[in-house]
């Protein structure tokens, strides 16, 4: 059996038909002096992509979807064209997986034709929920503990994927607002670094009293962090790091470049979804009132970051357009000048809350609360 590459709909394959493939009968589509490539070229790149699915064998909570469906919404394996036809796509996929399998070193391989699927790209995520699910029961604080003895923590290899290095002399941006009226002297450089120990409440990133460096990558979104009224006057301050520093990115996902190629692809899919979730809680404002189970999912993260040895965490930012760092170590940063701003304007875009249920979307931890 072959396949063209107008049969194929994932740049990928497509590519890689037309570069190596000869001129031949397509089997699928049936058209003639087209590139094509035997199935069982093919076959093991779809069988890598595969392996992001576990056989549904006696899972009573989920019936799981047919192999062909998963692989044809989540990878793009086959051409527009061809599918609308559902019996054609079930065929090609089906005969594309089993194409070339030595099954002399697969014992047990998953029933393909007539089995159904399950994603195994939450796993991750779900570790995560266990564990913090056992925090909110337990209240003992999370800790890495790698499965044996020697061997490191699961989230110690995610944040080992997500780091990155800020040199000494990077630059950030901080404000704080003028709150006194009467003030009319610039704040001094020293109060415009991270508050005195003792002093912060509890937030998104730290415990209570622990003081934490926050800085954004540019000032506008510094500025929009403080959430200003409108008149009010604002000091942005440059910080520049003391020291390199080395801190888990949330947003450095690795990229997949050929999910058909990778070796590490079912790891990497798996570490997309727990950033996707991740980024997610870190990123959503703290509102006035906040219980302090809403704090838990992000200060349990950056508890076990520091405990791996992070100097701190980079997440994008749901108030200005750029990223925030949160510093444990708040001598990382220092202010070396500061400008002061008028707020003059505020774009309040709206949308109609729901008429039925909370105003607020529910999160993890209301869901997880005992
Ligand atoms: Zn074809």
């Amino acid at each position: 059996m072959k396949i063209c590459y107008r049969c194929l709909g994932n740049d990928n394959l497509i590519h890689l038909v037309r570069s190596t493939g000869r001129r031949g009968r397509c089997d699928v589509c049936g058209e003639n002096r087209q590139h094509v490539l035997p199935f069982s070229s093919i076959g093991p790149l779809i069988r890598n992509v595969a392996q992001c699915y576990y056989e549904v064998r006696d899972n009573y909570f989920h019936s799981g979807d047919p192999i062909e469906f998963l692989l044809q919404s989540d990878w793009n394996i086959l051409s527009d064209e061809l599918v609308s036809n559902h019996e054609l796509v079930k065929q090609t996929i089906i005969g594309l997986l089993a194409a070339g399998i030595n099954y002399d070193h697969d014992d047990d391989p998953p029933n393909y034709s007539s089995g159904t699927f399950l994603t195994q790209s939450e796993l991750l995520s779900e570790l995560w929920r266990d564990r913090l699910e056992e925090y909110l029961t337990s209240n003992r604080r999370m800790s890495l503990q790698g499965e044996q003895p020697g061997l490191p923590d699961v989230f110690e290899v995610v944040f080992e994927d997500w780091g990155r290095e800020y040199p000494i002399n990077s630059h950030f941006y901080r404000a704080r607002v003028v709150t006194d009226r009467r003030q009319n002297e610039p704040f001094p450089l020293s109060e415009l670094g991270a508050p005195p120990e003792g002093k912060p409440s509890s937030s998104r990133v730290s415990e209570k009293g622990v003081p934490v460096l926050y800085v954004a990558s540019d000032a506008s979104t510094a500025l929009a962090e403080v959430r200003p009224w409108l008149d009010a006057a604002v000091a942005i301050a440059n910080i520049r790091t003391t020291r390199s520093s080395r801190v888990v990115d949330l947003c450095n996902v690795p990229d997949i470049e050929n999910p058909f190629e990778d070796e590490l692809i079912v790891w990497k899919v798996q570490l997309q979804f727990l950033f996707d979730y991740l980024s997610y809680e870190l990123s959503m404002p703290v509102i006035q009132g906040s219980e302090q189970s809403e704090y838990a999912v992000s200060q349990q993260l950056c508890h076990l970051m520091r405990e791996a040895g992070y100097d701190g965490v980079t997440y994008q930012s749901s108030l200005g357009s750029g990223t925030n760092t949160a510093f444990f170590d708040v001598k990382v940063g220092e202010p070396t000048e500061a400008f002061y701003l008028r707020l003059v304007d505020l774009n309040y875009r709206t949308e109609p809350t729901s008429d039925i249920g909370p105003f607020y979307p529910e999160r993890l931890h209301e869901e997880l609360r005992p």
